[in-house]
């Protein structure tokens, strides 16, 4: 698997003139390598392909990679580097530009005198984003451990508790049955605040009528989950019902709309089109949606200029809003997987009950 993923990266060379690859950003070196350590850089190049860590991963590198060859560069990544790139005779090699900082930059630029160093972008991103068979077994996960975060925690979602602590109930049911961390910081934002579209948890408590903003997610294996449901502590006022109801058939529109061979901007404009045409346009002011894998947000972004064409396993979200000044807000979010023909909501929370009656 990791092998095929490097061979694909490999036939990119010639598209962007370099000979290797310096992968540092580390979500792209996972993809690459298995390879979960914090420190390490992979050098791939036509004649090898490199894992460099220090003394802390030396081991565990030979165990989550062993299609690679682990090198020690626990005195210097740099000599290291150097060393390997003129036994392999690179001259060109091409280093990630939208991760590499700076002063990374002229370290390298430094110490590799003779190389040509090309900046590349997006290429490892390019091949993340159809997911394979094992991706979205982890993606599936990851989604299943926050629908039953929401599940266990709904009971405790009633007057007088701050939004702090359902956040926390939603972070520790989700670790507690097995994801490695929390995808972002979770957001719960209760009446006027719901109508904050990243409103992290505060020490606000919930009031009856309170519009509850939830958007948690989990990790699983490097993978991310991201689901958003909104609920009414009470019952729903006239306003919030129909905002409500306008959010969930702009989602629901949405998610008809997805399939292989459409365009982002094609389904985001399924949402825009029910929220703009009952009066709320001005209110929905982000895109409809995002890819998600091992970033939070990737490409493809469904929002209104993106060219991008819908590919069978590409895994995106869907999440209209719409947010009064003042008053509160609605968005709902689930995860989807793109199939040849339609779709496959990952999500399985309910989004048509919401009140809560207690
Ligand atoms: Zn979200
Ligand atoms: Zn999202």
């Amino acid at each position: 698997m990791f092998k095929a993923r490097i061979n694909k990266l490999m036939e990119l060379r010639s598209d962007v003139g370099v000979e290797a690859f310096y992968v540092t950003r580390p979500q792209n070196r996972f993809y690459l390598s298995g390879f979960t350590g914090t420190a390490g850089a992979l050098l791939l190049c036509g004649s090898g392909a490199f894992l460099l860590t220090d003394f802390r991963y030396l081991e565990q590198a030979k165990q989550q990679s062993p299609h690679l060859t682990i090198v020690d560069a626990t005195e210097s990544l740099m000599n290291r580097l150097d060393e390997l790139v003129r036994e392999n005779n690179v001259s060109r090699l091409g280093y990630d530009g939208d991760h590499l900082s700076h002063n990374e930059f002229l370290r390298l630029k430094d110490k590799l005198v003779s190389v040509n160093l090309t900046a590349t972008s997006g290429l490892v991103e390019k091949l993340r984003l159809i997911k394979d068979s094992t991706e979205i077994k982890h993606i599936e996960e990851a989604v299943r451990l926050s629908d039953r975060a929401f599940e266990q925690v709904r009971p405790h979602i009633k007057p007088g508790v701050t939004e702090r602590e359902i956040g926390l109930r939603l972070d520790f049911a989700m670790r507690e049955m097995g994801a490695e961390g929390v995808a972002f910081e979770t957001i719960v934002a209760s009446g006027p605040r719901s109508a904050l579209p990243h409103g992290v948890a505060s020490s606000k408590r919930l009031q009856k009528g309170d519009l509850v903003i939830m958007d948690f997610g989990s990790v699983y294996c490097g993978y991310h989950s991201d689901i958003t449901r909104t609920i009414v502590v009470g019952e729903l006022a006239p306003w919030q019902r129909e905002i409500y109801s306008i959010v969930l058939e702009a989602q629901l529109k949405a998610i008809e709309a997805i399939r292989h061979g459409v365009k982002a901007s094609a389904v985001d404009s399924a949402a825009r089109y029910v929220i703009t045409s009952k009066g709320y346009g001005d209110y929905f002011g982000h895109g409809t949606g995002h890819g998600l894998g091992l970033d939070i947000h990737e490409n493809p972004r469904l929002s209104r200029k993106v060219d991008t064409v819908l590919q069978a396993g590409m895994v995106v979200t869907v999440e209209p809003g719409i947010y009064l000044p003042g008053q509160g807000g609605v968005r709902i979010e689930d995860t989807v997987i793109v199939l040849e023909s339609g779709c496959r909501v990952l999500t399985q929370t309910p989004k048509m009950r919401l009140e809560i009656l207690s």
